[in-house]
Order: structure tokens, then sequence, then C-alpha cells
């Protein structure tokens, strides 16, 4: 029996970026005092302070920087999806996202490879998820 699977539930602070990834954009939030990029979505920049947040769209480009293969279901909700590629990723503008790999074998992964974001809808919601520059 299929159990259904936790999914993001957004919050005044993090919809504009779930509103992005439902529309398959990638939006961070960008200083405009110190020009540095934020993530994970939050009201004051964890470098100076400031609360001048911008949303901006990005390309989503991004490489492994850390992994691991979960051959047993980390919950049961995802007990069908195994091997799980689970990746920490690192943008092209320095932030760090916790998510999957798809379309890749565990082989595959190595820290450094070049990833593409692909976006996947499950049921009401869509996620960011990335796969490797083939
Ligand atoms: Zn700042």
């Amino acid at each position: 029996m299929e159990m259904s699977r936790p999914l993001p539930v957004a919050t005044p602070t993090t919809e504009p970026f779930w509103d992005g990834v439902r529309n398959h954009k990638i939006l961070l939030q960008q200083c405009n005092d110190c020009t540095k990029w934020v993530f994970y979505p939050r009201t004051n920049c964890p470098h100076c302070l400031s609360n001048q947040l911008t949303w901006r769209e990005v390309p989503g480009d991004a490489t492994i920087y850390s992994f691991t293969i979960a051959r047993r279901p980390t919950a049961p909700h995802f007990a069908d999806e195994i091997p799980q590629l689970i990746a920490v990723v690192e943008l092209a503008q320095g932030v760090r996202m916790n998510t999957n790999i798809v379309n890749a074998e565990p082989a595959d992964l190595q820290v450094g490879l070049a990833l593409k974001p692909i976006f996947k809808t499950i049921k009401d919601a869509t996620l960011l998820c990335f796969e490797p520059v083939k």
C-alpha cells in the first residue's frame, strides 16, 4: 500500500520559493546590502543581518557538495524510491540545499558532479530535484 509522503508546507517566509518551484523557476534571496545569496529563505541576511532581501530567479546550475545513498527507506513513505540518492548540492551562487538526485545511478554520484535542476510534481506539490548534466 502506498503511503502518502510528507510534502512541503509553505510559510509566509518560504512561500515565494515554493511558488517559484511550482512554476519551474528557482528563486533565491539576495541581500541588497552585502549582495550575498541566502538559502534557506529568511527574513534577515545571515551574513550582515540586513532585512533588505530581494527574490531573484537563478538558473540552478549546481554541483554535488555531499551525498549519501539510502538503500533502506529513510521513512516508510519512501519505500518505493530505494535507493534514495540524497545530496547537499551547492548552487553557483554559493548556497547549499538538501535535495534528491534523480535520473542517475548510485555509481554516478561524486562530489563536484555537475547538476541541473529538474522539477518533480507529486500530487499538489512540486519539488526541486537535480540530475547530472549529461
Ligand atoms: Zn547581507
